[in-house]
């Protein structure tokens, strides 16, 4: 029961069209022959997990079509709910598959956005191969939730290179990634409007990269950057254009951090049943217990009440073009309640292992030091909660406005 994920999509049709059943299809193949192996170190392990998402052709999901990616059936250019699927698969089997998964989007889609041909045709093949392992440089020691005051600076000399200078830190890949989209200040005076974006290579001059550890598995560390010489040919897009192409990245992939806590709840869900039933006290299963029982029943309540929220939102995201709003109120609800609602249903997965539930080693365990940072990055809790409150009071607003005419 519990080795598989469960992403059938029959009960939120209303979401979904039959292209998704390949993905589905796919995405179940992938997890039958997904090899967890034990590895040295967390770098080694994100080598090998983006070689065994690449061979099993679900890398493609994050590339959009016209660069040979994965062929799309809405109006955009990546899908939605198929990168949502995709974590909440990923998220089930294992979390550093996870944020490998998650990591060659961020650290492609900048390029897919806003790469010149030179790039794209430089850059996106090796993603789709597993030949390159992406990273996304945003966050600075002073510069978390507020990320339009980043202070690392871009200044370009008479050759027209560019000389970075600066720090970022909680870099996901820091120390196995290819290339660097690194977000640097080329116009401070203009503020968050001289955000630029490069592309920085490991061996360019003066980059050192500090790994340190989280509470879970996940390649991560600090990216300083001491006058790195970085051509204009690794400008991506427009000087100033950086804010614009972090923010469309984000609001892209946001959402599928919400699928990767269904998939962990998922797990722990199924985890916690499995033992219910299994595991005998006073004479017969814990799920005899009424209290065992009502921690089950309120986590599988809250675990479809979240998925309903997550694929609504990945489908109005995917027909943004054609509602004409990009879903941010439903996209920050769906990561808030998910991500929220998953370490709940966790923490109750533990509870009722008992002292199975903190031995290390334990799924329980691990799914409870792996859910922990889903609500922190790409825009914490707090953050999703004032997206929905600005909506909900332009919303009154607008209303408002109609009714005086
Ligand atoms: C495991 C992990 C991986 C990460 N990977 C990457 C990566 O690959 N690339 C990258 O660029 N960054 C990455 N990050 C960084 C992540 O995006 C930031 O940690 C996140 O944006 C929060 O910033 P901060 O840690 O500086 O916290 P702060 O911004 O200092 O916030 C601290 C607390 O204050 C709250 N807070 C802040 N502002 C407000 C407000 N206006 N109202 C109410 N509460 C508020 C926050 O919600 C949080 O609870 C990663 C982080 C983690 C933990």
């Amino acid at each position: 029961m519990s080795g598989q994920p469960y992403l059938s999509t029959a009960d939120l049709a209303m979401f979904f069209d039959t292209h998704h059943d390949g993905i589905t299809d796919d995405l179940l193949n992938f997890a039958a022959h997904w090899s967890p192996r034990e590895y040295s170190d967390d770098w080694l392990a994100t080598r090998d997990a983006v070689k065994q998402l690449s061979a099993n052709k679900v890398s493609d999901l994050c590339i959009p079509e016209r660069y040979h990616g994965r062929p799309v059936n809405n109006p955009v250019d990546i899908d939605a709910r198929a990168i949502t699927l995709a974590r909440e698969c990923m998220g089930y089997l294992d979390g550093l598959l996870d944020c490998a998964f998650a990591m060659q989007g961020l650290g492609s889609y900048p390029i897919s956005l806003a790469g010149n041909e030179d790039q794209k045709s430089r850059y996106l093949p090796g993603f789709i191969s597993g030949e390159r392992i992406g990273a996304f440089a945003l966050t600075e020691p002073k510069a978390g939730s507020d990320v339009g005051s980043l202070k690392m600076k871009a200044k370009q000399d008479k050759n027209g290179d560019y000389l970075l200078t600066g720090q970022k830190t909680y870099i996901s890949n820091a120390g196995v990634a290819s290339q660097y989209i690194v977000f640097a200040n080329a116009n401070p005076r203009k503020k968050s409007r001289g955000i630029t974006a490069f592309i920085v290579e490991p061996n360019d001059n003066g980059v050192k990269i500090d790994p340190f550890e989280v509470m879970a598995p996940h390649p991560i560390g600090t990216l300083t950057l001491r006058k790195t010489r970085v051509p204009a040919t690794r400008r991506l897009g427009e000087e100033g254009e950086g804010f614009k192409i972090a923010m469309q990245t984000l609001n892209t992939f946001r959402l599928s951090v919400a699928g990767a806590a269904l998939g962990m709840a998922r797990r722990a869900l199924d985890e916690a049943t499995k033992h219910a039933m299994e595991r005998e006290q006073f004479g017969g299963p814990l799920f005899e217990q009424q209290q065992i029982a009502a921690m089950l029943a309120d986590s599988a309540t809250e675990l479809d009440a979240a998925r309903l929220l997550v694929y609504r939102a990945a489908y109005l995201r995917d027909m943004r073009d054609i509602f004409g709003s990009d879903a941010a109120k439903e996209v920050a609800m769906a990561k808030l309640y998910a991500t929220e609602s998953a370490s709940k249903i966790i923490d109750r997965c533990v509870q009722i292992h008992g002292g199975l539930g903190v031995k290390k080693g334990s799924v329980p365990e691990r799914l409870y030091r792996e859910v922990r940072a889903l609500r922190i990055y790409e825009g914490a809790s707090e953050i999703q909660r004032v997206v929905i409150a600005r909506q909900m009071q332009k919303d009154y607003e607008f209303v408002k406005s109609l009714e005086e005419g």
